[in-house]
């Protein structure tokens, strides 16, 4: 499931081919996604002009003139594919929306499973529904450090590991770069949160940025069905210190893998947690 970096590199990629353009055209193929599309969608949109792409969470908000925004979701396996003005569009089976803009390049949602959606919201009151009235501070953002964390994390008899993905907490942070956060601060995911002393949630809220800086400048990870915009791949899975790495050596031990087992994989709440039993406390 694309978290924040995979995200925000899509964002990136829709900004580019579509910001300041007006949208010509808007087919629907199918509008039962995980949440229908509109029934006002196509009249909505038809005419009006893209005038920013922000980023929310795992949330691509795309401001339009006329008092709207567009919140995309990918969900599982959704992808935008972008079609430049002079390149043919080939059609897929599952492009559920596609978006002919007026210099003739297209946006097209695509998603096989059908756990993403698109919502249209009105531009003065996205912020206060669900999902975004709830969630937790931006970790790239200036609201985000280490004495916010400590108080949410404070008396919570949650593991860090469940309490990091909870989007009320922090948004945008998945399976992924959740164990490579804790990895990189050295805290077991099964820690209990509020054993996590000061220092230690001063460290993570650095890893976490780190590590989604340094994920988004590689475009992302492409585990299954992740691309950028473009079709081409991001490359952030080969800078991975535990993540998927079960029974291989940690990048920064020199432990024998044959005596430690090397990475250690344990599940929570249903998902596979990695990380290095010798470092991790
Ligand atoms: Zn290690």
């Amino acid at each position: 499931m694309p978290e924040l970096p995979e995200v925000e590199t899509v964002r990136g990629g829709i900004e580019k081919a579509a910001l300041g353009k007006i949208i010509k055209e808007i087919t629907v193929n199918r509008r039962d996604l995980r949440f229908p599309l509109s029934e006002e969608f196509e009249e909505a949109l038809t005419g009006a002009r893209f005038e920013n792409f922000t980023r929310r969470g795992k949330y691509v908000i795309a401001h339009i003139s006329g008092g709207h925004v567009m919140v995309l979701h990918l969900g599982m396996s959704g992808r935008v594919r972008i079609f430049a003005p002079d390149q043919e569009y080939t059609a897929r089976k599952h492009d559920h929306v596609i978006f002919t803009l007026d210099d003739g390049a297209r946006l097209v949602f695509e998603d096989p499973r059908r756990f993403g959606y698109i919502l249209l919201r009105a531009d003065e009151d996205w912020e206060a529904l669900p999902p975004f009235d709830a969630m937790g501070p931006e970790p790239l953002g200036n609201e985000f450090n280490g004495d916010i964390l400590r108080v949410k994390l404070k008396g919570r008899k949650t593991p860090i590991k469940t309490a990091l993905l909870d989007q009320r907490i922090v948004a945008g942070l998945g399976n992924i770069y959740v164990c490579e956060a804790l990895y990189r601060a050295g805290i077991h995911p099964a820690r209990l949160s509020g054993k996590v002393k000061p220092a230690e949630s001063e460290a993570l809220t650095r890893h976490i940025r780190d590590v989604l800086k340094d994920a988004i400048k590689a475009g992302g990870s492409t585990l299954r069905d992740y691309q950028k915009t473009d079709g081409s791949l991001g490359y952030f899975q080969y800078s991975f210190g535990v993540y998927d790495r079960e029974g291989q050596a940690c990048p920064d031990c020199d432990c024998d893998v044959l005596k430690t087992g090397g990475v250690a994989r344990m599940v929570q709440s249903g998902r596979s947690s990695y990380y290095c039993a010798r470092r991790q406390k």
